[in-house]
């Protein structure tokens, strides 16, 4: 039911398509949007459309990239065999930050969770599998958040990969049950990395 005229109520649905916005939060969104000065507004818009335009996904690892192959997968000092995976972008500044590692990273953009009606193939699943595929990988660390999607996605992938004879690790659980990787600090996270296990 609309109880809004049509350009607000565009606005308001697509705050609702935001990840964790509620209806009521997009509605305050969207009236705050409607009482920004032009220029304000006009910012905004462009700012979203701008780095729509500029990042696009590496085409190896799918992390965030202004080029088609990002820094790190271009990077030939770095050891192209051993594979960190994680949930998002954020997790791989993180996982930098500890300067523990200096493989190459494959980010899935999401976890799977039937709950939100996210499936193996809503994520970049089948991208990793083919790096797997193509061959000389070693190692594959599945860094993905230690809660139940997370847990869910690491145990997927790795049933996956396991018929290539490839071994595959998940981080150790310096970080918090139910947390998230993001909120880790460096030191947390780099004796999780140490103290990975072998799936
Ligand atoms: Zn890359």
């Amino acid at each position: 039911m609309n109880y809004f005229v049509t350009p607000l109520q565009n606005l308001i649905e697509e705050f609702e398509k935001l990840p964790g916005i509620g209806s009521k939060t997009a509605q305050r969104l969207a009236f705050h949007v409607l009482d920004l000065p032009e220029e304000r507004a006009e910012k905004f818009a462009r700012a979203i459309l701008e780095a729509k335009a500029k990042l696009k996904y590496c085409k190896i690892c799918q992390n965030l990239s202004d080029s088609d192959e990002c820094s790190i997968c271009s990077d030939a000092t770095r050891d192209h065999s051993v594979i960190c995976v994680t949930e998002t972008p954020k997790e791989v500044l993180q996982m930098e930050r500890t300067n523990e590692f200096r493989g190459v990273y494959h980010v899935l953009h999401g976890a799977i969770s039937p709950m939100d009606n996210i499936e193996p193939d809503d994520i970049k699943i089948k991208e990793l599998m083919q790096r797997i595929a193509a061959g000389g990988i070693k190692e594959v660390i599945m860094a993905t958040n230690p809660n139940l999607e997370g847990e869910t996605t690491a145990m997927y992938i790795s049933k996956l990969i396991k018929p290539f004879g490839v071994k595959v690790t998940r981080i150790a659980h310096g970080v918090p049950v139910g947390g998230e990787l993001e909120y880790a600090d460096e030191v947390t996270l780099s004796k999780a990395l140490q103290w990975r296990v072998e799936l």
